[in-house]
């Protein structure tokens, strides 16, 4: 068995200014719909001694800017700040193509890309027209993936695939059509990266999807994939929520707010959501 990959997130933007509305679908009444539900946005990175695959991509100033949400660092400065090469990173794991997910593709030029063939497709098919939908994708990242495909460097895969050992993809689709998420192996066990396969714990604990959404059946199946996946629901990571900066200890106490650890053990409970779950 090859090393355990070590495990840290990186938060590159954030927004204070979203409520409870934004994030949750169907909010039941009495419900503080209002109330304050801030997001935060992520890269992950997993290394061992044979592989530096980041997952996820992340966007850049201008597009964060365009989209209304308070950008924080690249997520490239992020990886230096926790003593990674960007150009030392050999795979890129895209879980989709939203614009949150998908950008800054130039700044890993040695890495392949792993995108499942459906979320492909699907950003490049038939329901890109409507703005409901189309709205979560930058046109230029999904442009930028056909062109990382021609030049060799996409390992399209459909359905469950390793792509290393200790880590497998998983498909997850409801958020897109093509979602998946991550599983990596880390000396705490597989912990499963979620990505928007949930954003929020309490989206998962409440089964109420967050309101982007291609098809809200699948979103709730896919809540059920994580939970099969995860050893435990404390080895689950949800793609944007806070609490996970709050949870985990950072690499150095300088990077606090910046990074936090997922391979080791949380110093603090999951927020408990009054037992709605
Ligand atoms: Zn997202």
């Amino acid at each position: 068995m090859t090393a355990p990959f070590d495990l840290t997130v990186i938060r590159y933007a954030t927004n204070p200014r979203r409520r409870r509305i934004d994030h949750l679908y169907q909010l039941p009444p009495g419900d503080p719909h209002d109330a304050p539900m801030p997001i935060d946005f992520f890269v992950w990175i997993a290394r061992n001694d044979k592989r530096t695959v980041l997952i996820d991509s992340g966007a850049d100033a201008a597009i964060c800017a365009a989209r209304g949400h308070d950008f924080l660092r690249c997520p490239t400065e992020g990886l230096k700040a926790v003593g990674i090469d960007p150009g030392d990173v050999t795979d890129v794991i895209t879980t989709h193509l939203h614009w949150d997910h998908a950008g800054n593709f130039d700044k890993f030029p040695n890495a392949r890309f792993h995108l499942q063939e459906g979320e492909m497709a699907y950003a490049t098919g038939r329901y890109m027209r409507y703005g409901q939908l189309g709205h979560s994708y930058h046109v230029e990242d999904v442009v930028g993936m056909v062109r990382l495909n021609f030049k060799g460097r996409v390992e399209m895969c459909s359905g469950s695939v390793e792509i290393a050992p200790g880590i497998v993809l998983h498909p997850a689709p409801g958020h897109s059509a093509g979602l998946q998420v991550a599983r990596v192996h880390t000396r705490r066990g597989w912990v499963v990266l979620a990505s928007d396969a949930t954003h929020f714990y309490e989206n998962l604990a409440t089964n109420r999807p967050f309101p982007t959404a291609l098809h809200v059946g699948q979103m709730l199946d896919a809540y059920r994939i994580v939970e099969k996946l995860a050893p435990s629901p404390r080895h689950i990571v949800p793609g944007h929520d806070p609490h996970v900066m709050r949870e985990y200890p950072p690499p150095r106490a300088d990077l606090e707010g910046i990074a936090v650890r997922l391979d080791l053990e949380p110093n603090a409970p999951a927020p408990a959501f009054g037992g709605s779950a």
